[in-house]
């Protein structure tokens, strides 16, 4: 089995803050890796590492078996240019908290539009595409609806549909359903099952630990910047082996 994501001591600092001390996981193709702890962890600046938005200081870290960030000649690392940096970056889709659409574009509009600005992708077949991607996420009939006209859970399945729209090899969900009203996390979640099923490569920081029990492979527990607990997610939440995993399971559950 290829390793999708690999992290190898990978340390993360902010000025004399450090916030990584040290993750050493990995992410199988074709899994849902779930990522929880407490505020503060470390999980976003994880992801945020993966995704190229920040540089990490020591160790290294792979995705699909490429180092984030260099590229290796011999035994020496050559820093990628932005040009590179950004290639990279159109395999990786993330969706945020906040689900941060163009206000003033529609959902198809949004969905549209990074494989036309950035991919160059003509028109028509992008709103073909993007009018598959609203109906894949439930929203065919909300296409020419702008975000304001559209509830917190029907704008973040447009951010997983945008996401989607540039064929991702990897999924990073960063608490994807924290900011929606309880009645609508449920709409999102099955989205996100949905694309579990289909095979699609995710990782999940979450607080839902049901969707983490039912569709998680692999769950890691984060604190205080390292790996505390890491394994089935059914028996980690089950049955924690780790003082701080239980004193969290027993704020969360
Ligand atoms: P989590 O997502 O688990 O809540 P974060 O990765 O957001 O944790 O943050 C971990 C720690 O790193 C926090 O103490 C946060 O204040 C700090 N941090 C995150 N981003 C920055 C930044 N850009 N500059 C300084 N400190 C940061
Ligand atoms: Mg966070």
């Amino acid at each position: 089995m290829t390793a999708m994501v690999k992290a190898e001591g990978v340390h993360k600092s902010f000025g004399q803050v450090e916030v990584l001390k040290g993750i050493d996981l990995e992410v199988a193709t074709g899994e849902v890796f779930c990522l929880i702890g407490p505020s503060g962890s470390g999980k976003s600046t994880f992801l945020r590492c993966i995704n190229h938005l920040e540089k990490i200081n020591a160790g290294r870290l792979y995705v699909d078996g490429d180092l984030v960030g260099y590229r290796q000649k011999g035994d020496r690392l050559y820093e990628l240019k932005d040009a590179e940096v950004a290639l990279k970056r159109r395999d990786i889709g993330m969706v945020f908290q906040r689900f941060n659409l163009f206000p003033h574009k529609t959902a198809l509009e949004n969905v549209m539009e990074a494989p036309v600005q950035v991919r160059g992708v003509a028109k028509a077949a992008a709103r073909e595409r993007a009018g598959q991607l609203l109906e894949r996420v439930g929203l065919s009939d909300k296409a020419g609806n702008y975000p304001s006209q559209l509830s917190g859970g029907q704008q973040q399945r447009v951010a997983i549909a945008r996401a989607l729209a540039m064929d991702p090899k990897l999924m990073l969900f960063d608490e994807p359903t924290s900011a929606l009203d309880p009645e609508l996390v449920g709409e999102v979640l099955d989205v996100m099952r949905q694309l579990a099923e289909e095979g699609m490569t995710m990782i999940v920081v979450t607080h839902e630990m049901g969707f983490a029990r039912e569709v998680g492979d692999s769950l890691v527990f984060m604190d205080g910047g390292v790996v505390v607990e890491a394994g089935d997610p059914r028996e980690v939440l089950t049955d924690p082996r780790h003082e701080r995993t239980q004193s969290f399971l027993s704020k969360v559950l």
